[in-house]
């Protein structure tokens, strides 16, 4: 289905949570291009409409909201500051004023998308075992790759600290003896990506996240950071 529904744009902007935006739409107090609108679940672009609650103009700007992407690069530690002075994720955002918090972490080895935001409720709650966003990596193991692999995988194996699984498995390209993986899971124990395709038989010689949830790494350069689409946004509430 096309557009976002409403109830997340409006959290998304940071008019408040999704269940208090829910309560807004229901009082007749918010407004998409001009019209009240009382029906729960309207899907709007959210690049486009312009929504207004009690009748003042409402997006993620003037919310005050910040929501980022990083391509991390590999070396750079998951943290916003390290003790150890090793290079942080702040030394990649800052010329910003904002106090930023990042969702989730990745291995120091570990390549690609990490999400940066203020909204230091949604990054506590995008991490949270129990959200279960789906998190999709490519990583670059020894093959050949054997055709139970997958299957394997998607069955679910038994890790130390127990079991885990993946949504998908395929294989994406293949250089000389290396084969390129791509899987996606919903998990988030510590090294979960490379322990379990070891224990596959596969040990990982470099790994990159793609995609965390609604939002693609795409051609961001290493070292990089984007903003988020409101789209984007919209999606992560
Ligand atoms: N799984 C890993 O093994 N490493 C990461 O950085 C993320 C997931």
């Amino acid at each position: 289905e096309e557009g976002v529904r409403l109830q997340k744009v409006l959290a998304g902007a940071g008019v408040g949570s999704r269940r208090a935006c829910e309560v807004l739409i229901a009082a007749g107090r918010v407004e998409v291009d001009g019209q009240i609108v009382r029906t729960m679940g309207l899907r709007v672009d959210p690049t486009t409409a312009v929504i207004k609650v009690d009748g003042m103009r409402v997006t993620t700007a003037e919310a005050g909201l910040v929501h980022l992407a990083l391509n991390k690069p590999r070396g750079v530690v998951s943290t916003m500051s390290d003790p150890e002075g090793r290079p942080s994720l702040q030394d990649y955002v800052h010329g910003r004023k904002e106090r930023l918090f990042h969702v989730g972490r990745l291995d120091a080895d570990t390549e690609g998308l990490i999400l940066l935001t203020n909204d230091g409720e949604l990054a506590h709650r995008l991490a949270h075992p129990s959200y279960e966003i789906l998190k999709t990596y490519v990583a670059e193991v020894p093959g050949p790759v054997a055709p139970g692999v997958g299957k394997q995988l998607r069955e679910g194996i038994t890790l130390d600290d127990g079991p885990v699984q993946v949504t998908s498995f395929r294989v994406v390209d293949r250089v000389g003896t290396r084969v390129m993986v791509e899987v996606a899971l919903h998990e988030g124990r510590k090294h979960v990506v490379r322990r379990m395709l070891k224990a596959a038989g596969h040990p990982v010689q470099r790994l990159v996240r793609t995609h965390v949830g609604p939002v693609a790494l795409s051609d961001l350069r290493p070292g990089n950071t984007r903003a988020l689409t409101r789209e984007e946004v919209a999606n992560l509430y």
